[in-house]
């Protein structure tokens, strides 16, 4: 509730500035061409509240109200009325009665689409359907040179204020899309890349080195017995933990490096123009570190890490391949007791092993 008033009050602080423009300007070409004729005094008096207080008085409507925005669409119905009755009042000279009746037509397609349009077309019926009740009904198809030059500040202002305020709204629109997608590819509880765009970049890593043959090592950092910290102390000093790897792998990595959260207590580096051995040195120093961090309240609680490492090959058919080799150099690294760096040259000679191990 609270946050629909917030976009109503949003809303009718962004009509209140065109709505005084366009009012104190339409209001001149309503002079204009009641000029000539002679109507009574509280007529004038009305224009001039329409063209210099009416604005203000809208404005303090809609932001009074409980729903300001129901209150603001309102308002621009009595602008339709209003419009309808200067139009009708002024004998329909052509000009003017189309400038009004087509600015306010435009104020209400931008404002509210079709809907607005329609009830907007209603209420000006209703102020032309006033302004006969009282003057009679009249047309007067002659233009003077008056009504043309008190037309023009309307024409060419107005126009300009709504197509600014539309691309005002345009340039925030595209402001929050680009904040959206950006959310979109975090991961909330680390900030760092989410599964999803990690994967989008390791095939995009991928897709270079096959075309210019660098060199590039892809790293999976594993916490070993995660579920064990969670069980003993809980899911917010877990939490603590996912939040010291993600920040200690910061710290370790260039600006570069494309750190992702894969998923669970599983995190995935992209490391870009490195080899393997230079990439397993690195991942080494990590694990020192977070063997080596100690909680302030839980002194007793260790971390350790399992990374596996894989440096592309141009033998890889495709990314799938290169993520498969670094997480069964993690298999590997669980495998031998878990707290160590493997890469994906060893697994073989392990692999081999494991195989050979497995008659016995
Ligand atoms: P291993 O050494 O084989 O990796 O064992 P493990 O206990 O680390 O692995 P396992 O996959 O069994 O457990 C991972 C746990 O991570 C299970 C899940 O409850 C926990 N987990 C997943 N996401 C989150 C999270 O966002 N916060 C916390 N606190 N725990 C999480
Ligand atoms: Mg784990």
């Amino acid at each position: 509730m609270e946050n629909r008033r917030g976009k109503g009050l949003s809303f009718a602080k962004r009509i209140y500035t065109p709505r005084i423009i366009g009012l104190g300007v339409g209001c001149i070409s309503v002079i204009g061409a009641m000029y000539p004729l002679s109507l009574p005094g509280w007529v004038w008096a009305l224009l001039l509240f329409n063209g210099y207080a009416w604005a203000h008085v809208a404005y303090l409507m809609s932001t009074r109200s409980t729903s300001p925005y129901q209150a603001e669409q309102r308002n621009f119905l009595y602008d339709s009325l209003f419009g309808g009755f200067w139009a009708a009042a002024t004998q329909f000279t052509p000009l003017t009665a189309v400038t009004i009746l087509s600015l306010i037509a435009m104020n209400n397609v931008a404002a509210g689409g079709r809907r607005l349009f329609m009830r907007g077309l209603l209420a000006q019926a209703v102020g032309v359907g006033v302004a006969w009740a009282l003057f009679g009904i009249r047309f007067n198809p002659d233009v003077d040179l008056l009504e043309v030059y008190t037309c023009l500040p309307m024409l060419t202002l107005y126009p300009m204020v709504i197509g600014m305020a539309c691309y005002q709204l345009a340039i925030k629109l595209s402001e929050h899309k680009r904040a959206l997608s950006a959310l979109s590819r975090i991961d909330s509880l680390t900030g760092l890349l989410n599964h999803g765009s990690w994967k989008d970049l390791l095939s995009l890593e991928f897709h270079q080195r096959q075309q210019q043959h660098g060199v590039a090592t892809i790293a999976l950092i594993d916490i070993d017995h995660f579920k064990r910290i969670n069980d003993t102390h809980g899911h917010i000093v877990g939490d603590t933990v996912l939040r010291q790897l993600s920040l200690e792998l910061r710290r370790h990595l260039r600006e570069n490096d494309l750190v992702g959260r894969y998923g669970g207590d599983e995190f995935c580096v992209i490391l870009a123009q490195m080899q393997s051995e230079k990439a397993a040195k690195i991942m080494e120093r990590l694990r020192e570190t977070l063997g080596n961090y100690r909680h302030p309240q839980i002194p007793e609680l260790r971390i350790s890490l399992s990374i596996g490492l894989a440096g592309f090959k141009p033998a890889f058919s495709d990314a799938a391949t290169w993520l498969n080799a670094a997480d069964r150099a993690l298999y590997v690294a669980k495998r031998n007791g878990r707290n160590q760096v493997v890469t994906s040259e060893d697994t073989l000679t392990h692999s081999t092993q494991v195989v050979l191990q497995l008659p016995v």
